[in-house]
This record gives C-alpha cells, sequence and structure tokens, in this order.
C-alpha cells in the first residue's frame, strides 16, 4: 500500500508540512504528532472554541450505525458515481464525520478527510487506514493551496473561499444539502414552525468561486424501525434542538415512514 502524499500544512504558519514517523513538521519546526490510530491533530489549542468541538461522540456512534446499516447507501452510491465519473486524483471530505462518504467516495483515489471532531476523526482513521485524517476546522483548511481535486461536503458547513483555495484550477466540488422535504415526518413531528430548507442559500455564497455544472434532487422513502429511529433521529441536529417530550415520543413509535431528500450540487471552481 503506498501511503496518500502529505497535502498538509501547517496550521501555525501555513507552510507545508512533511510526513516524518509518527509526525508532521514544518520548517520553522512545528511538530504535530501523529495518533496511533493514523490520524493527525492539526486544530491548534488556541483555534478551538469549546472542549469538545463539533458533533458530540453519541451523535456521530449514531450516524456511523445508521451509515453502516446502509440508511443513506441510494445517496452514497450516487455520489460514488459522480466521483467515479470525475475521477479526481484526489478528493477531500470536508466534514468528514466518521468517514463513511470519503472511504465510499473515495474509494478509487487518494482521500483525505477533515473534521473538527477528533471522536469522529479517530473513527474515520480506525476504519480506513489507508486514506489520511486530520481533526481541524473546515473553515480553515491545514490543506496546501491547489493540491485537492474535488472536495466533498456532505450535510457540513460550506466555505466558498476556503475551498477554492485548496482546490486545483477548475477543480470540482460536491455538495450535499438538505432538499425540502428532508426528514419531513421527522420535523413535522417535532417542530410547529418549520424551516424551509432551500438549496438557493448554499448556491448563492459559492457563486463567487465557483460555476454549478449541475444540480439534481434526489429523494427515497426510508421504512424505520425503533431502533433505526432512534439512530437516525440522534444524528440529527433535531436531537438537540427540538423539545425532549417531543424527541421521546417519537423514539418510542415501534415503525414510521420518512422522506430522505438531498440536493446534490456539482460546482467547477471558477
Ligand atoms: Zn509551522
Amino acid at each position: 500500500m503506498t501511503e496518500n502524499p502529505c497535502l498538509y500544512q501547517c496550521p501555525l504558519c501555513r507552510q507545508p508540512l512533511s510526513h516524518e514517523p509518527r509526525s508532521y513538521v514544518c520548517e520553522s519546526n512545528h511538530r504535530f504528532d501523529q495518533a496511533r490510530q493514523g490520524y493527525v491533530n492539526l486544530l491548534p489549542v488556541q483555534h478551538k472554541k469549546s472542549k469538545l468541538p463539533g458533533d458530540p461522540p453519541d451523535s456521530i456512534d449514531a450516524r456511523r450505525a445508521w451509515l453502516t446499516s446502509g440508511g443513506y447507501d441510494p445517496l452514497v452510491e450516487r455520489l460514488a458515481q459522480i466521483a467515479r465519473d470525475l475521477s479526481p486524483e484526489n478528493l477531500l471530505d470536508a466534514g468528514c464525520a466518521e468517514g463513511y462518504y470519503t472511504r465510499k467516495v473515495g474509494a478509487d483515489c487518494a482521500r483525505y478527510g477533515v473534521d473538527i471532531a477528533k471522536h469522529a476523526v479517530k473513527m474515520s482513521a480506525q476504519s480506513d487506514p489507508a486514506g489520511s485524517y486530520a481533526v481541524a476546522s473546515v473553515s480553515n483548511l491545514p490543506i496546501q493551496t491547489g493540491s485537492i481535486g474535488a472536495v466533498m461536503s456532505v450535510f457540513s458547513p460550506i466555505f466558498a473561499e476556503e475551498f477554492a483555495r485548496v482546490l486545483v484550477d477548475r477543480g470540482s466540488l460536491i455538495a450535499v444539502v438538505p432538499a425540502q422535504n428532508h426528514l419531513l415526518e421527522f420535523r413535522q413531528s417535532l417542530f410547529d414552525q418549520l424551516n424551509e430548507h432551500s438549496s438557493d442559500k448554499h448556491l448563492e455564497g459559492l457563486r463567487s468561486h465557483f460555476d454549478l455544472v449541475n444540480e439534481e434532487r434526489l429523494s427515497f422513502e426510508l421504512q424505520l424501525n425503533q431502533e433505526r429511529i432512534k439512530d437516525l433521529l440522534s444524528m440529527t441536529p433535531f436531537a438537540w434542538r427540538a423539545a425532549k417530550d417531543k424527541i421521546d415520543q417519537l423514539m418510542s413509535l415501534e415503525y414510521i415512514t420518512v422522506q430522505a431528500d438531498f440536493s446534490l450540487l456539482r460546482l467547477t471552481k471558477r
């Protein structure tokens, strides 16, 4: 197995990092140790806004359970097809969580995953020794300028300027955002007022650095038993936004059918 090229840059001085045995180091001798699981923490303490940044561990565990049970496989398969069509030299999953999309969609190329949640990055590295994973913020990627063929962002904050910076000329951005009916039945049971989901607000910010190549809608029905309801609910922000009694009510259901509804955007760096 050949190792992925080291495309990291120092989060402190932005010089390239070189990979030494068990650590990464820049020319100014800033050094970052590689964890036993293979990932590297490139989030400087002074950039940490909380003790445990990112999604909480139980949300990440629920997400792992949900994704490995095949819950979002139609989405994963479509993304993998898009990646095969683009065949980038490498893929960066910005906001990779526990790495399910990274290793499935980036199966045929060098793959990199960045997430601010350390628990998630550790799980990614453990499940995918051939990928390269780092703890960092997607708003300030520890990735060298102009080094990435395709950036993927699945249900994660999008930073147009930063994503464009790390991409090669005419590099691709694949972004997945919730469409109008995404988990509608959950939202109807949990909230009195529903926020409109629209891909337009995401597109607006992207237009300054990207050309839209294609936007497609992907919808399918999810038939959930009690265990799946719990996993899916726990991995969404609903779990901490909705009232507890409403969450408990949903989680006590034996069975429910909900819509998955995604908007897939393909863009090219301008
Ligand atoms: Zn440095």
